[in-house]
C-alpha cells in the first residue's frame, strides 16, 4: 500500500455517475411522453382522486399500455406505472417493459421505489428497463435500482 492510497479518501461516486450515462430520447419515447401525457385525467369520486399521474409503457415486443393513478383518502390507491403495468398484465401475460414513463400536470416525474420494485420483478431482464425521468433523459432501472431485492426459491413457495 503506498501513501497516497493511505491518505486518499475511498469516494464513491452516486446517482448515476456510478451507472450508464442517460440516453437521449428516440421518437419512440416521445410518443410514450405525449401517451403518458394524453393518459392524464384528474378527477375526483367521494373517497380521492383519481388521474393525477397517467403513465405509458412499451414492452419489448412494441405494445402500449396505460394506467393512471388512484389515490384515496383512505390511504388506498396506487400509482400511474402499477396501473399501467397491471393492465400490460391483464392483457398480455407475462411482458417485458422495454420504456416507462409516468406524468403529472406539472411534467415528467420520477417512479417511486414501489414502483421500481414492481418494475423489477416483471421479468429476468427487468433491470434493463428504460424510465424515462425527464423531458430529454432516460436510465435503466439498474441505475434507479441499484440494489434489488430478487424473489428467491424461498420465497418463490410462499407465494
Ligand atoms: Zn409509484
Amino acid at each position: 500500500m503506498t501513501i497516497l492510497q493511505i491518505i486518499t479518501p475511498v469516494v464513491k461516486p452516486i446517482g448515476s455517475f456510478c451507472y450508464n450515462p442517460t440516453m437521449s430520447l428516440s421518437d419512440n419515447d416521445q410518443q410514450l411522453i405525449a401517451t403518458a401525457k394524453a393518459t392524464i385525467n384528474t378527477f375526483s369520486i367521494p373517497g380521492g382522486k383519481i388521474g393525477y399521474v397517467g403513465a405509458a409503457l412499451r414492452t419489448k415486443e412494441g405494445a402500449i399500455y396505460k394506467g393512471v393513478s388512484l389515490h384515496l383518502v383512505c390511504g388506498l390507491g396506487f400509482c400511474g406505472e402499477a396501473n399501467a403495468i397491471a393492465n400490460a398484465l391483464t392483457e398480455a401475460g407475462p411482458i417485458q417493459i422495454d420504456t416507462i414513463v409516468s406524468a403529472n400536470p406539472t411534467g415528467i416525474i420520477s417512479p417511486c421505489g414501489r414502483c421500481r420494485e414492481l418494475m423489477n420483478v416483471l421479468a429476468d431482464d427487468s433491470d434493463e428497463t428504460w424510465v424515462i425521468v425527464s423531458e430529454n433523459e432516460k436510465l435503466q432501472l439498474k441505475d434507479l435500482l441499484p440494489r434489488p431485492w430478487k424473489p428467491t426459491s424461498d420465497t418463490e413457495n410462499k407465494v
